[in-house]
């Protein structure tokens, strides 16, 4: 008989989990308190950046590699755009320490890129309007990532391998003995398994309540504006940006649906405790800024917000994740902290080699569970 696995939470590194153990032969119940692709995730919202240059730190770098290469065969293998290969364009100025790290971390790692001072970057760039003394740097391997699309791919290939995915199946509490662990859920059904992955993203403090408190769940926002010239805005002639001029942080991605662009900055909401918490919609004063700082710096976006969503992850004061064991048989893959999405199939890959005991690919000591002990 093989080992019965559970996954607890079905986005991206779950599902992504999911699938990797159920090729590897186990037999795999994927539950969902949601149902199976949903608009309360943390991968929610049209797009996700993927950047190889990593001020997070160089540690990510294969990781990064590992997944990028991974996308890639997902979309081929499944025929469906999950990855769309825009580069993704930083700017800053040229003296400020993080684009000094862009360039470093990615000329360290030998990435493929191209640095671009003020006068080129207005040239080829002209979406990006009060430049000043901002250069680019241009991460050839960037680009955006299609959240929902990815993981119902993802979830098709664990369906395949043999997993069992259960949507709107709320997990309430797990216990381990003796004999395997047992996974209560809402509605007071009962599963036993072997082992259990916990990947429920806001949810995981509430699951695992030893780690809670070295979590916490920040909203994000995303906003996209209507440009008059959609063209000058397709992904073929404007990648994906992050930008900083002063205190203003903006990040973004060309259109991908021929109509709407992605474009805005966290807007600072302090933590909450979970969904109920979360903010229905910006403040006034928030829209306002987000529209006058995202009109100033890419002249092409009227100063009107033609659409918002708020969403959350949860974080880790470090902003690394938790990846690991944290008992015999219980996984844990959560607290991406804002950036986790790029690496769903570096970091579920590792949660399976967590369940199996085979080796991990890299060292991941600095996100392991124990750094909290
Ligand atoms: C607005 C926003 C923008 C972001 N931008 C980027 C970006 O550009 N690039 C990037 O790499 N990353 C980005 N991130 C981060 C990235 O999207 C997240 O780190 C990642 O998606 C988190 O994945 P997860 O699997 O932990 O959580 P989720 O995707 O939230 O998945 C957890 C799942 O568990 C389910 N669940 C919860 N509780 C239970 C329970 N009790 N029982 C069963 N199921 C349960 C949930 O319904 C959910 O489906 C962004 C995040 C946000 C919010």
């Amino acid at each position: 008989m093989p080992e019965t696995v559970i996954v607890i939470g079905l986005g991206g590194a779950g599902s992504f989990a999911a699938a990797k153990l159920a090729e590897q032969g186990l037999a795999v119940i994927g539950l969902e308190a949601d149902d199976l692709i949903h608009t309360r995730g943390a991968y929610s919202g049209e797009s996700r950046l993927f950047r190889a240059a990593y001020h997070e730190g160089a540690d990510y770098v294969p990781l990064l590699l590992e997944s990028r290469a991974a996308w890639l065969e997902l979309e081929q293998a499944g025929g469906r755009r999950l990855f769309h290969e825009t580069g993704v364009l930083s700017i800053g100025s040229a003296a400020a320490p993080q684009m000094e790290q862009v360039q470093r971390s990615l000329a360290h790692a030998g990435l493929a890129h191209e640095v671009l001072d003020t006068e080129e970057l207005r040239r080829r760039y002209p979406q990006h309007s009060d430049l000043t003394d901002e250069i680019g740097v241009l991460d050839l391997l960037g680009g955006v990532l299609r959240p929902e699309a990815a993981i119902s791919e993802i979830q098709r290939r664990a369906r395949l391998a043999g997993a069992d995915l259960r949507g709107n199946q709320r997990v309430a509490a797990i216990d381990e003995d003796a004999h395997g662990v047992r996974v209560r859920l809402a509605s007071g059904e009962e599963l036993r398994a072997d082992r259990v992955v916990v990947t429920s993203g806001i949810t995981s403090g509430g699951l695992l309540p030893d780690l809670a408190p070295h979590m916490q769940i920040l909203p994000i926002a995303l906003t996209w504006f209507c440009p008059e010239n959609p063209a000058d805005f397709a992904p073929d002639v404007f990648p994906a940006f992050i930008r900083d001029q002063g205190d203003v942080h903006i990040f973004g991605a060309p259109t991908l649906d021929g109509s709407l662009v992605k474009a805005g900055y966290d807007a600072r909401f302090g933590a909450i405790a979970d969904r109920s918490e979360l903010p229905r919609e910006l403040a006034p004063e928030d829209r306002h800024r987000i529209a006058r700082d995202v009109h100033r710096l890419v002249g092409g976006l009227p100063p009107h917000i033609a659409r918002e969503s708020l969403h959350c992850d949860i974080f880790t004061a470090d902003k690394r994740p938790i990846l690991g064991r944290v008992s015999e048989r219980i996984v844990v893959g959560t607290a991406f902290s804002g950036h986790g999405f790029k690496l769903i199939p570096a970091y579920g890959s590792a949660l399976a080699a967590f369940v199996t005991g085979a080796p991990q690919a890299h060292d991941l000591s600095a996100f392991s569970p124990a750094r909290f002990a």
